[in-house]
């Protein structure tokens, strides 16, 4: 995804004459408008590019090799984030599955790429996963048809850290494996602030870029499709 990329979350830039912040950088607008709880999300690419078969292939169809390409491609990510970062080790957290989301898929998508992307990064001394510092208190799959503002509201609330001194004074790198509109990150790392995070990155494989996502909005729910597959399956 090169160029035209907001310097923030990595949205897709509409306008080339893009508001640039005081580092000369551009943002979009919603970044312009927002304080962003995260200092900046990357992504290896875009969800509707061949990324969205592979990632459903590992949580839908439970190809688990499929993890290792994909932690290729995470691997990537963070290293293109990696110049921000301060010298102490950073926290590794993977974004959360609702406790029955997770007994019924047998693991966690965004763990399991984590894993794989810090095995295959150069520098893997520098991090500490921490698969269990984050739990997600509240169900919410239902984000479907929801404005990002409602998916923001809906999330608020959902997540808890729970080793407060393990976070406080830490950089943390949160990883999942998509970002869609930004709203679980955003509540995540607000969460993850909250309890003394210096600062929250965020890595994902894919991104949905503006224009996909109000297609994204009339796709099924994640939990519809595991159905469907099953159904299938
Ligand atoms: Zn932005």
């Amino acid at each position: 995804m090169q160029g035209g990329l907001c310097s923030v979350c990595g949205e897709r830039l509409v306008s080339p004459l893009a508001f640039r912040d005081a580092q000369d950088e551009p943002r979009c607008g919603l970044c312009r408008r927002l304080d962003q709880p995260f200092a900046r999300a990357a992504a290896y690419g875009s969800y509707e590019t061949g990324l969205r078969d592979l990632i459903h292939m590992l949580k839908y169809q439970h190809v688990r090799p499929a993890a290792g390409v994909l932690g290729r491609m995470l691997a990537e990510v963070v290293a293109s984030l990696q110049a921000g970062w301060g010298d102490a080790r950073l926290l590794v957290v993977p974004v959360p599955l609702f406790p029955a989301k997770l007994r019924q898929r047998g693991f966690n998508q965004a763990e399991l790429i984590a894993r794989a992307g810090l095995k295959l990064s150069p520098s893997r001394e520098r991090y500490l996963l921490c698969g269990n510092l984050l739990e997600r208190t509240r169900d919410t799959q239902s984000q479907t048809g929801l404005t990002p503002h409602q998916r923001r509201a809906n999330l608020r609330g959902a997540f808890r850290v729970k080793d407060r001194e393990q976070v406080s004074g830490r950089e943390v790198l949160l990883v999942d494996d998509v970002f869609t509109t930004g709203a679980t990150a955003s509540e995540c790392a607000r969460v993850l602030r909250r309890a003394g995070a210096t600062r929250v990155w965020v890595a994902t494989v894919a991104r949905t870029l503006k224009a996909e996502v109000q297609a994204v909005h009339f796709q099924p729910q994640e939990s519809d499709s595991e159905l469907t597959m099953a159904a299938h399956g």
